[in-house]
């Protein structure tokens, strides 16, 4: 699998355009991998997690054509991390040439939430109708959270996030042609649920995404902070589930709490972890 982050941000950007913070700071005058978008992130060049709101700049500033994408697995409905009018300009009626029908994965509270802000919004239309789906060149699928499920070359396990009860948040693992990765973004600590279900179909992640909002100096509340990702990779490992080449990223990552890349870089490489950022491509 190729793995190629699209943006590795929390909500606001990083720098925030409108913060003069000394991470923000710092960020704006080393540029480079400090320079956050909202997080996504593209597998192989089909399969796309989060239709997030920074997809079309990412694709034009890391020369990564999204033209292929015909899979969307969405975390949740945040607008960090679903930007629907992506949905309507992706579609022939808006002169889009040659894109593949989109088949978009979610929750079901995820797509209740989706509807009514296209509904409202966006278009008027209800984007659970065929007819919506059928313009919009978009075929929506509901996921059952803990039931594997298939498509294309990739078997999926969604699990729910500890982040947004109401909206049916989900976490994924992605395997295909023997290679498996966690993508563990938005969350706070993994229910033990997700750990239950990790042993249960005997999971073992090459590469584990894992949400780091806040940084070294900070608890952890709706999301992980810096120290519960070491807790996480640690526990990870000890329980069987890396294998032994295994890699462990931070990603969506905040401005608060987190230095610039490089000082992020540092911490982590003490602590057996990596950071991505954005432009990133890993071969698993
Ligand atoms: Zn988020
Ligand atoms: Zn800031
Ligand atoms: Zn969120």
């Amino acid at each position: 699998m190729l793995l190629t982050f699209l943006g590795t941000s929390a909500a606001n950007a990083f720098p925030e355009a409108f913060c003069k913070c000394n991470n923000c700071e710092q960020a704006r005058y080393l540029g480079g991998p400090s320079l956050r978008k909202r997080s996504s992130l593209l597998i192989n060049d089909d399969l796309l997690i989060d239709l997030g709101p920074d997809i079309m700049a990412a694709s034009q500033f890391h020369g990564c054509s999204l033209t292929k994408v015909s899979y969307c697995l969405q975390t949740h409905p945040h607008a960090d991390h679903l930007d629907l009018s992506h949905l309507l300009s992706r579609s022939p009626e808006y002169g889009v040439v040659g894109a593949p029908c989109l088949n978009f994965y979610a929750s079901q509270e995820t797509l209740q939430r989706a509807a009514q802000t296209f509904e409202r919004d966006l278009a008027g239309d209800n984007l659970l109708s065929p007819d919506t789906q059928k313009y919009l060149n978009l075929k929506i699928h509901v996921i059952d959270p803990l039931h594997p499920f298939t498509f294309g070359n990739y078997r999926v396990t969604a699990f729910p996030a500890n982040h947004a009860p109401s909206m049916g948040a989900l976490l994924y693992a992605v395997e295909s042609n023997g290679k498996s990765i966690f993508y563990g973004i938005d969350t706070a600590t993994l229910f033990e649920q997700a750990w239950q279900a990790f042993h249960q179909y005997k999971m073992k992640f090459d590469v584990v995404i894992l949400d780091h909002t806040y940084g070294p100096e900070q608890p952890g509340s709706d999301h992980l902070s810096a120290h519960q990702v070491i807790e996480h990779a640690r526990r990870m490992r000890n329980e069987g589930l890396l294998t032994p080449d295994a890699r462990v990223f931070a990603s969506h990552i905040a401005h608060e709490g987190n230095p610039a890349h490089p000082m992020l870089v540092e911490f982590a490489k003490q602590h057996g972890y990596e950071v991505a950022f954005d432009g990133l491509v890993l071969e698993v």
